[in-house]
C-alpha cells in the first residue's frame, strides 16, 4: 500500500477498513473527555463491552443455581470451557483435543516442563533466546536447577550479532545443530516481547527436532497477534496467556497446548489433579489418577468460570470479525502505517531519533513496533503519555507501540504520530 501523510488519508482507510466496527465492541480508555489512542494492547489488551453481561450471565447462574451450577443452567460450568476450544483452535492452528484452558502462563509453562523436560546426564541442556521475558528466564533456571544443574551451564541464550537488534533465523538453527548432542529442549517465544520479532517457529521446530531435542513455544505475544499452526508446525507444546492480545482481562486465563502425539505417551510426567482426570470417572472420586485424553488431561484444579466468561466474551468477537486471517490483513496493513509515520517524523525532523528495532519484514513481526528513541526517551514517553497516547515503557530506551486491528484505527497511529513529532519539539 502507498500511504499518505494526511489525517485525511488515515480518516479514508478507516472508512475503508471491513473491521472498523469492532472499535466499538471495546471500552476505549478516556483522556481528557476524548478516547485515548491506546497502543498497549502487547501488554493488556481492552475490555470487550460484553465482559460485563458474560460476567453477570455467571453470576445470575451461581444465584440461580448455585452448586447446581456445576450440572444445570444454559452453559453448565462443567463444560464451559468446551465453548471456548473451537474459536482457541483456530487462533492457534491446533486441534481441539490439544488445547486446554487454565491456571496462568508462568504456571503452565512450569506444568508443561514437568512433561516436557526431561533432562539425563548427556542430554539437560534447554535453548532459548537471549532477552527472552524474565519471568521465562526464571522458569527455566530454576526447572534446571530443581533438576539438580547449574543454569549457568544448563541454559543456552541465542544472541544477537553484535550491532544487532534482533536474531537471524541462521544463527538459531546454527546453534541448536551446534548444540545437537546436549539439548533436551528449545523453548522459544513466538514474538519477543522487547523487540516484537515474530520468529520461524516452524523451522526451529524442526530444526530442534532434528537434534531429538523437545521443542515448546511461549505464545504471549503471538496469540491473537500472528496466525500459528502449532500443529502443523509440530510444537510439542506451548502455552500462552489470554490478557495481552486475546482481551480476556487482567491477569486472564491461560491456555496450553500438547501435540496429539503425546497424547498416549505414559511416560510423560505431570503433575495432576482432579480436574485432569477422565471425564467419564471423575466423580467416582477413586483412588489412583487416570488422566483425560488429550490436553485436558494437564488440568489440575477446579475451572475458574469468571475468568472463563471474559475469555469467552473476548473470543467470541475474534470468531465474528473473521478470526485471525482477516485481522492479520488489517493488522499488516496498520502496522505498515505506523511504520511509515515513523519514519515521516525522523525524515521532517532531519534525524533518525526513533529507531525502528522491530524487523521490518512483516513476516518477522506482529502488531508491535519497537522503538529506541535517541534522546530524552522517558521524557518522550511521559509527553506521550500526557497527550493521551498510551504505548509502554522498558528500560532503558524503548518505547513499543502496538495498534491491534481489533480497536485501533488509522486515525489512532496518525495521532500517535503527530505526538511523537511533537514531543520532539516539546522535549529538549
Ligand atoms: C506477558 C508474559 C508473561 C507473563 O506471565 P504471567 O504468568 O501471566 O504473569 C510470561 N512470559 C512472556 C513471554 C510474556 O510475554
Amino acid at each position: 500500500m502507498i500511504y499518505q501523510d494526511t489525517l485525511e488519508f488515515a480518516n479514508q482507510l478507516d472508512q475503508q477498513d471491513p473491521l472498523r466496527n469492532f472499535r466499538n465492541e471495546f471500552l476505549i480508555p478516556k483522556h481528557n473527555g476524548h478516547d485515548a489512542v491506546y497502543l498497549c494492547g502487547n501488554s493488556l489488551g481492552l475490555q470487550p463491552r460484553s465482559a460485563k453481561k458474560y460476567i453477570q450471565d455467571q453470576l445470575n447462574a451461581w444465584e440461580d443455581n448455585a452448586v447446581e451450577g456445576w450440572f444445570v443452567g444454559n452453559e453448565p460450568w462443567l463444560n464451559y470451557h468446551k465453548q471456548l476450544l473451537s474459536p482457541l483452535a483456530s487462533i492457534l492452528g491446533a486441534k481441539e483435543a490439544e488445547i486446554t484452558v487454565m491456571n496462568s502462563l508462568t504456571v503452565n509453562l512450569h506444568l508443561l516442563m514437568v512433561s516436557f523436560y526431561k533432562p539425563t546426564s548427556k542430554r539437560y541442556k534447554i535453548l532459548m533466546e537471549a532477552g527472552a521475558f524474565p519471568s521465562d528466564q526464571y522458569a527455566v533456571e530454576s526447572q534446571a536447577r530443581f533438576h539438580g544443574f547449574d543454569p549457568k551451564d544448563a541454559v543456552i541464550e541465542v544472541a544477537p550479532r553484535a550491532g544487532e537488534a534482533t536474531l537471524r533465523t541462521e544463527d538459531i538453527l546454527k546453534q541448536i545443530a551446534d548444540n545437537a548432542d546436549e539439548l533436551a529442549l528449545v523453548l522459544f517465544s513466538g514474538i519477543n516481547y522487547y523487540t516484537g520479532q515474530f520468529f520461524d517457529m516452524e523451522a526451529i521446530a524442526k530444526a530442534g527436532h532434528a537434534t531429538g531435542a523437545i521443542v515448546g513455544f511461549d505464545l504471549a505475544h503471538a496469540a491473537g497477534n500472528v496466525p500459528v499452526k502449532l500443529h502443523d508446525w509440530d510444537a510439542d507444546f506451548a502455552c500462552w496467556c489470554s490478557y495481552k492480545y486475546i482481551n480476556s482481562g487482567p491477569g486472564g486465563i491461560s491456555g496450553i497446548f500438547v501435540h496429539e502425539k503425546h497424547f498416549s505417551d505414559k511416560s510423560l510426567n505431570r503433575f495432576a489433579g482432579w480436574w485432569g482426570y477422565r471425564r467419564d470417572k471423575q466423580f467416582l472420586m477413586a483412588p489412583g489418577f487416570e488422566a483425560e485424553n488429550g490436553a485436558e488431561g494437564w488440568n489440575v484444579s477446579t475451572s475458574p468460570i469468571l475468568l472463563m466468561a471474559l475469555h469467552h466474551a473476548s473470543l467470541d468477537i475474534f470468531e465474528k470479525a473473521g478470526g485471525l486471517p482477516a485481522l492479520r490483513q488489517k493488522s499488516e496493513a496498520l502496522t505498515g502505517y505506523l511504520e511509515y509515520k515513523i519514519n515521516e517524523v525522523n525524515k521532517k525532523y532531519g534525524e533518525d531519533v526513533y529507531q525502528i528495532i522491530t524487523p521490518a519484514n512483516k513476516n518477522e513481526r506482529g502488531c508491535q513496533l519497537s522503538v529506541v528513541c535517541k534522546r530524552n526517551a522517558k521524557a518522550i514517553f511521559n509527553y506521550l503519555a500526557d497527550n493521551g497516547v498510551i504505548g509502554d515503557w522498558r528500560e532503558p530506551d524503548v518505547i513499543r507501540l502496538s495498534p491491534v486491528p481489533l480497536y485501533n484505527s488509522y486515525a489512532d497511529v496518525y495521532k500517535a504520530s503527530q505526538s511523537l513529532f511533537k514531543a520532539l519539539e516539546a522535549v529538549k
